[in-house]
């Protein structure tokens, strides 16, 4: 999709940090992390957010939640992370890209909101 910054990531026009890579998901870190690990993992195919998630694309959500345990693993996250998503402006989504935010590496704040 034109002008979005993370379909730009996926053909490689704008660099990124990348931890996974397959023929469908990309994994790269963040650029403002706001844990010691925050890595993001979003779908090669646009997707807008999860509200767009439905059964004809929902294989790549359920695959990239196959490889984030691995990625954890990988990263040293045995004690525990978190997985988010911000859908839409009112829950702080900026960019209009599904992504996944995994999140450790410290003690997490855990207010929802
Ligand atoms: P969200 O606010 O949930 O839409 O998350 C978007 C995330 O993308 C933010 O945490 C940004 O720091 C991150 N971000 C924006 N541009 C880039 C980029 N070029 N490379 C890596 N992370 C980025
Ligand atoms: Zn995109």
């Amino acid at each position: 999709m034109d002008n979005c910054i993370f379909c730009k990531i996926v053909n490689g026009e704008i660099p990124s940090s990348k931890v996974y890579e397959d023929d469908k998901i990309l994994a790269f870190k963040d650029l403002n992390p706001m844990a010691p690990v925050h890595i993001l993992f979003i779908p090669k195919e646009h997707i807008c957010c999860a509200d767009k998630i439905d059964e004809t694309n929902s294989s790549v959500v359920a695959h990239i939640f196959e490889v984030i345990p691995k990625v954890a693993k990988e990263l040293g996250l045995e004690d525990g992370y978190r997985v988010v998503t911000n859908c839409k402006e009112q829950a702080g989504q900026t960019v209009f890209h599904l992504h996944f935010h995994l999140l450790g590496g410290a003690v997490l704040n855990t207010t929802l909101a």
